[in-house]
């Protein structure tokens, strides 16, 4: 450090939902998910777990997979599209899950749409007590209903979860000014407020998902997923992200 003290290692947020979209699951692929770039971010998971133990929860998007408005365009009902929207998220969260369980790290998931067989319905206070014995838990199906995003999910469940942040995982290390892969003369932001995110209209989430983390008061941590050891250093209070409060 440049005074020359000793990194604290701090945990800045003890209880954390990371949102991830789907097409963050694609890799190197053009749909789908792809199963090295799933393990490479439970590996990352796993490492932030055990070095500083954070309590983890996951929401995963399902663009990789099908998207309810696109379904809409080719003629669809909307709330029809918007149900194998989140049976994709599903999906995601099951490869995950399969992920994660590979390298030793024990999950739980749970679905907004019940789906007994194949996961655990969503249950609030369950879910809280998987996280409380060190389990990651990855919330399927969004908010279980049409005309939402995973977004909205994440931050529904962010605040349910009492989590002191919620970290949305991106291709670049913050929120700037301007798409930093087109334009170099974009600016990375350290800071940021709910308000300013909203009437700048800088689409890090959706407006809801950013308003309700305002109304509940959780910061939302913009981070790269493409650093290696990104999570836990920004869990630690340290690497480079735009933190949202
Ligand atoms: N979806 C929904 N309600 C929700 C969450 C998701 O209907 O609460 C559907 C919607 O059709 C959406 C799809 O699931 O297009 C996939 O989610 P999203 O687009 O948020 O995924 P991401 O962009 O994060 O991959």
């Amino acid at each position: 450090m440049p005074d020359g003290s000793e990194s604290s290692d701090e945990l800045v947020y003890k209880r954390v939902l990371l949102k991830l979209s789907g097409e963050a699951l694609m890799g190197p692929s053009e749909f789908g998910i792809h199963m090295p770039t799933c393990l490479s971010f439970a590996e990352e998971i796993a490492s932030a777990l055990k070095n500083t133990g954070v309590e983890l929860c996951l929401v995963i998007g399902g663009g990789n997979i099908f998207r309810g408005l696109q379904g809409a365009a080719n003629g669809m009902e909307r709330a029809q599209a918007d149900s194998m929207g989140m049976l994709a998220t599903v999906m995601n969260a099951l490869a995950m899950q399969s992920a994660l369980e590979q390298i030793g790290v024990p999950t739980r998931v749970q679905s907004a749409i019940p789906m007994n067989t194949v996961c655990e319905p969503y249950i609030r206070r369950r879910a809280i007590r998987h996280m409380e014995k060190g389990r990651v838990v990855i919330f399927a199906a969004g908010t279980g209903n049409p005309y939402f995003t995973t977004d909205t999910g994440a931050a529904l469940r962010a605040a349910e979860m009492n989590c002191h942040a919620m970290f949305k995982g991106t291709q670049v290390d913050g929120v700037y000014s301007a798409d930093p892969k087109l334009d170099a003369s974009a600016e990375r932001y350290d800071q940021l407020g709910y308000q300013e995110v909203l009437a700048r209209d800088l689409r890090v989430m959706d407006a809801s998902a950013v308003s309700l983390m305002r109304d509940t008061n959780i910061p939302i941590v913009v981070f790269s997923l493409h650093n290696k050891g990104a999570l836990q250093e920004v869990l630690l209070g340290k690497g480079t992200s735009t933190v949202i409060s």
